[in-house]
């Protein structure tokens, strides 16, 4: 089954949106997880995933948004996380690229959602931006041990790579792996255990090639998962039914309802 694991339908409007997911069922994606990028975000993710029964959501703070997560927010996630559609914490982690927050702040905010996750029982969705080094530091941490993770569109290179494999991370390919210069990005394919890779398009950016520059659709998941067929060499259909199993595999509370 082909799924595409990150793509944010929330920053498109509510008729592009509809549009992205029939064109996207029309080359057969048949599974969205659509992660928050603040908890603001739930009622209209909860929403869209009512609408459709092959969305998913993801709730949790960006660490672009974690200057905005308020005391008794953990609290709100835990309860919203009840919610049938919502099967993971996200999209949460650290960006020390831009540094919208402090990088403290950003610390406390993934580790608090991070142990909120493991109190209910459901993965994380990461972004991890220029941050490697803290984000190890992070979730080596014992209060966070069982923790699963998706590091999502992963560029980490093959050093975080290599000390992600030996914890429960699965990772995010992107349309990153058609860029030609990306070759940094495709050295990991072979590295990672092929039950943890999964295939996203972090629509509406990174759209794969042909469609460079272009806002990104989860109909494009398709090339994404070409390339790694290629990288992996294996069949499409192979690649498909392999993601789609390690999809979920990790997001265990996916599927039908
Ligand atoms: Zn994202």
């Amino acid at each position: 089954m082909l799924v595409d694991s990150h793509c944010h339908l929330q920053s498109l409007d509510p008729e592009e949106r509809e549009a992205a997911l029939e064109a996207a069922r029309e080359r057969g994606v048949e599974g969205f997880l659509v992660p928050a990028t603040k908890l603001d975000e739930a009622d209209e993710l909860l929403e869209l995933c009512q609408r459709h029964g092959d969305v998913w959501c993801a709730l949790g703070c960006h660490p672009h948004e974690a200057a905005t997560w308020r005391r008794g927010d953990g609290e709100r996630l835990s309860e919203l996380l009840r919610e049938p559609p919502v099967v993971a914490v996200g999209e949460i982690g650290l960006d020390f690229y831009y540094d919208h927050a402090p990088r403290r702040v950003q610390e406390r905010v993934m580790r608090e959602q991070c142990e909120v996750a493991i109190d209910a029982g459901l993965p994380v969705v990461v972004h991890n931006r220029e941050s490697n080094e803290a984000m190890l530091e992070l979730i080596a941490h014992p209060a966070l041990d069982g923790l699963a993770a998706d590091f999502h569109s992963f560029a980490g290179g093959k050093e975080m790579a290599a000390a992600l494999i030996a914890r429960d991370v699965y990772f995010g390919m992107s349309g990153m792996i058609t860029f030609r210069a990306a070759d940094n990005v495709r050295e990991v394919i072979p590295q990672v255990p092929r039950q943890r890779l999964l295939v996203e398009t972090d629509t509406p950016y990174l759209a794969p090639v042909p469609y460079r520059g272009k806002p990104n659709r989860p109909a494009y998941v398709v090339e994404v998962v070409e390339r790694l067929a290629a990288e992996l060499g294996i069949e499409v259909e192979e690649a498909v039914a392999l993601t789609g199993e390690n999809f979920f595999r990790l997001y265990a509370k996916a599927g039908p309802r």
